[in-house]
C-alpha cells in the first residue's frame, strides 16, 4: 500500500518593526508581506508554505516581551468550549431522561443513547461528572 504523507515543519523569520507596544509590533508583523512568505520556484515544487500562525516579540535587548501562541491559545479556548458544551449536553440529557420516564419515546431514547456514545461511555447522565 502506498501512502502520501505530509511532513509539517516549523520555521521562523525575524523582521524588525517600529511600534509603540509589543501588541502593536505583533499586529504590524501579522499584516506585513513577510507574514505570507513565498519560496523560489525550485523549492515551491516540493514545499508548501502556510501563513504566519504565531509571533514572538523581542525588545531591543533581545528579551521576549510577547508570545501570542496563536495555536496554543486556540486549543485552550476550544478546550474550554468543549467542557462548556459537555456540561450543557449533560444537563440536557438529564432533562431528557426525566421526560423519558414520564413520556417514553423512541426519539428520547435515541438522543440519550447518542449522548452516552459521545459523552458518557455508556453511563447514564446522572452518574457522569
Ligand atoms: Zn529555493
Amino acid at each position: 500500500m502506498e501512502y502520501n504523507v505530509s511532513l509539517i515543519f516549523s520555521a521562523d523569520m525575524g523582521i524588525t518593526v517600529n511600534a509603540d507596544s509589543p501588541e502593536e509590533a505583533a499586529e504590524i508583523a501579522y499584516s506585513s508581506d513577510q507574514a505570507t512568505p513565498s519560496l523560489c520556484h525550485q523549492c515551491a515544487n516540493d514545499v508548501n508554505l502556510g501563513d504566519c500562525v504565531r509571533v514572538i516579540v523581542y525588545d531591543s535587548d533581545d528579551n521576549e516581551v510577547l508570545d501570542d501562541g496563536f495555536e496554543r491559545n486556540q486549543i485552550t479556548g476550544l478546550s474550554a468550549r468543549i467542557a462548556e458544551l459537555e456540561q450543557l449536553a449533560k444537563e440536557m440529557a438529564e432533562g431528557i431522561e426525566r421526560e423519558q420516564r414520564i413520556i417514553p419515546s423512541v426519539h428520547f431514547e435515541r438522543l440519550l443513547s447518542r449522548y452516552r456514545e459521545v459523552c458518557g461511555g455508556g453511563k447514564s447522565p446522572q452518574s457522569i461528572g
